[in-house]
């Protein structure tokens, strides 16, 4: 049975990380999403506003299910018994830093693994940063996020 755990902010989620859950929940047998609280990092959307956006559009996958994280992600994998890390890589500077990350995580804990997942071309430019400073200037955020993510954010800046 193959476990893995993909961890993220998630401020929105993108239609560039439901690709990544998409094409994990084909390789692996069970995802969990795991909505990352950073107590350094204000967020738009708030840990329950992205739990419940992330339950909604994965509702469809059997195979994936969804978590708030409040602790080290390490800490949280060990208590939920799952050693494959999953994150998705846009290009070289991504791969940069999730490299770093990796090493980190493999020191807090070497029984975990980091499986980086390569994005499809498409979402290569699709950040949630960028989205989130789009949608405060009311641009146009269709075939960037799901709907439901474009109706949240336009309740955020009406
Ligand atoms: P962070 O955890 O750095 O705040 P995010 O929450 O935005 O990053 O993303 C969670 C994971 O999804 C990370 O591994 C990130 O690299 C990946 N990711 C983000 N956007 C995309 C995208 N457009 N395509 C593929 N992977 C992505």
């Amino acid at each position: 049975m193959l476990k893995a755990a993909f961890p993220g902010s998630f401020d929105p989620p993108t239609l560039g990380h439901l690709n990544i859950i998409q094409r994990a929940a084909g390789i692996f047998d069970e995802i969990l999403v795991v909505v990352a609280v950073n107590r350094l990092k204000k967020t738009l959307f708030s840990a329950e506003e992205r739990y419940a956006m992330l339950c909604e559009l994965t509702e469809n996958w059997k195979n994936v299910s969804v978590a708030v994280c409040d602790t080290l992600i390490v800490e949280f994998l060990q208590k939920a018994d799952i050693k494959l890390l999953i994150r998705g890589v846009r290009g070289m500077e991504d791969f940069s830093f999730e490299f770093e990350l990796s090493m980190m995580n493999k020191a807090l804990d070497p029984g975990i693994e980091t499986i980086f997942m390569t994005c499809d071309p498409q979402y290569s430019v699709l950040r949630s940063s960028f989205i989130r400073e789009l949608a405060s200037f009311q641009g146009n955020v269709t075939g960037m996020v799901p709907p439901l993510v474009a109706r949240a954010l336009r309740e955020k800046y009406p």
